[in-house]
């Protein structure tokens, strides 16, 4: 055995470890790669997670200060969190319900509207909208009492695959061995680089600028979008206590301007756009956090799985995919890869090891056309509404009053943002 301590994040000395053997390898720390590592240890799997950060505590947000991190979470990772023992010891107070989203055209006319509503869908809520921390926070005490979970800190610098298991080499000198290894590593994701996965990659050539506002006006827990001409997207979300968090896609100069703005600028910048609705619905808008800028991109990786002869590693959350914010789906499409390769490695049949070829192509044929479709949805939006033309701005704008008109359409969109899915 190696002197790491069971359960409790530890860094290794240098050099001193013999190679472990476990069953499974989860590298990376983010929301998807918790997540995953906590439902294999549940699932009775000896489990060892890596990442750099895993000994950072995440505290339980409380107070007026809200997260500068703010999710959409759909429906289908509410039944994850619940499958993990999880929603219920989430501070419910902290997680807003969406019953309507609202999103509208760039000609500032009533009838460019796009109504979603949870009634209409006989479902209670569309998404709730929360703070990453508080997910994070409450996966991290739960992994601290799962007895076949173990988490290190550090980086794997290099993996080694052969016939029958991968073997991973960190920074401090260690190797593990297993039967499958888990990439939960991001977008840049050193395993599938090193694997030679290749991706179709595009930058949006946009930035998303984040904030969180206290409103004078109910939001009405309604999520609302605004298309504006010239392509940039403004969402605001609610949030509990009248308050809404903002993602704004925009140029990275304009992002770069808006960082800047004080209170009174922003005042000005949300009267002059949107015809002053964004003010007209939400009232005045007070800063409540600091903003931030992310540059956005899309990614797609060609395989989920690899390497190609005799996979033994999966793709999960966005080192597999990397998709625009404005459908707010990115993290929700992760923990889906989760439920799904949950839900593979559990029922497999008691003659299959875990890195059984079969199972991995389930996975990855589940998983590669839930992504497609919706990576194909948010970018044709993204591009539709950029295209400057009169004919396309036309267009555009007729169409989401087209939608919304017709039920059949509104119920599939419905279903893609509640984000159920049929398990094989
Ligand atoms: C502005 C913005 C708004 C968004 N809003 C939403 C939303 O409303 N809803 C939604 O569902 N999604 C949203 N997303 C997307 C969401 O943020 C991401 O999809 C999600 O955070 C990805 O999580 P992850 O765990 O896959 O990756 P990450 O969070 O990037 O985690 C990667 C982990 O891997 C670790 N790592 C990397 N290399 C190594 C290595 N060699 N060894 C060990 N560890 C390593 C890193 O340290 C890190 O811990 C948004 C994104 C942006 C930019």
């Amino acid at each position: 055995m190696s002197d790491v301590h069971q359960n409790t994040p530890v860094k290794l000395p240098k050099n001193t470890s013999p190679m472990r053997v476990v069953d499974v390898v989860v590298v990376g720390g983010g929301v998807v790669g918790k997540a995953c590592a906590l439902g294999l240890a549940q699932l009775g799997l000896q489990t060892i997670q890596i990442a750099p950060d895993l000994d950072q505590t995440i505290p339980a947000p409380q107070g007026t200060e809200w997260g500068q991190r703010i999710y959409a979470f759909s429906p289908s990772t509410q039944k994850l969190l619940a499958q993990l023992q999880l929603w219920d010891a989430l501070d419910q107070g902290r997680m807003q319900p969406v019953r309507d989203m609202r999103i509208f055209g760039d000609r500032g006319e009533k009838h460019d509207q796009l109504h979603l509503s949870a009634f209409e869908a006989g479902t209670p809520q569309l998404a709730w909208i929360g703070e990453s921390n508080i997910i994070e926070h409450t996966l991290d005490q739960a992994s601290r009492f799962q007895n076949k979970l173990e988490r290190i800190t550090g980086v794997v610098e290099r993996i080694e695959v052969d016939s029958t298991e991968a073997i991973l080499h960190l920074n401090n000198g260690a190797t593990l061995q297993a039967q499958l290894v888990i990439a939960a590593d991001g977008a840049n994701s050193p395993i599938r680089t090193e694997l030679g996965i290749s991706i179709k990659e595009e930058s949006y050539s946009q930035s998303a600028v984040v904030a969180n506002w206290k409103c004078t006006h109910a939001h009405l827990e309604t999520a609302y979008q605004w298309f504006l001409s010239g392509g940039d997207i403004v969402a605001m979300l609610p949030l509990p206590n009248k308050q809404v968090s903002m993602v704004w896609s925009t140029s990275p100069e304009n992002a770069a301007d808006l960082l800047k703005l004080d209170q009174a600028a922003w005042s000005q910048r949300f009267s002059s756009i949107a015809n002053g609705a964004i003010i007209d619905q939400l009232g005045t808008l007070t800063l409540n956090s600091m903003p931030a800028a992310f540059p956005l991109r899309r990614i797609q990786a060609s395989r989920f799985i690899g390497p190609e002869v005799n996979p033994k590693v999966v793709l999960i959350g966005d080192s597999a995919h990397v998709m625009h914010p404005l459908a707010g789906q990115g993290l929700n499409l992760g923990l889906r890869d989760v439920a799904t390769l949950l839900h593979i490695l559990g029922k497999r049949e008691s003659f299959r090891m875990l890195n059984d070829k079969v199972l991995l192509r389930r996975y990855e044929r589940q998983r590669q056309g839930d992504t497609s479709a919706l990576l194909w949805v948010t970018d044709k939006l993204k591009k539709l509404f950029s295209a400057s033309s009169g004919t396309e701005k036309q267009l555009r704008n007729w169409g989401l009053g087209m939608v919304n008109r017709s039920h059949f359409i509104k119920r599939r969109l419905i279903e893609r943002a509640l984000g159920d899915i049929d398990f094989e």
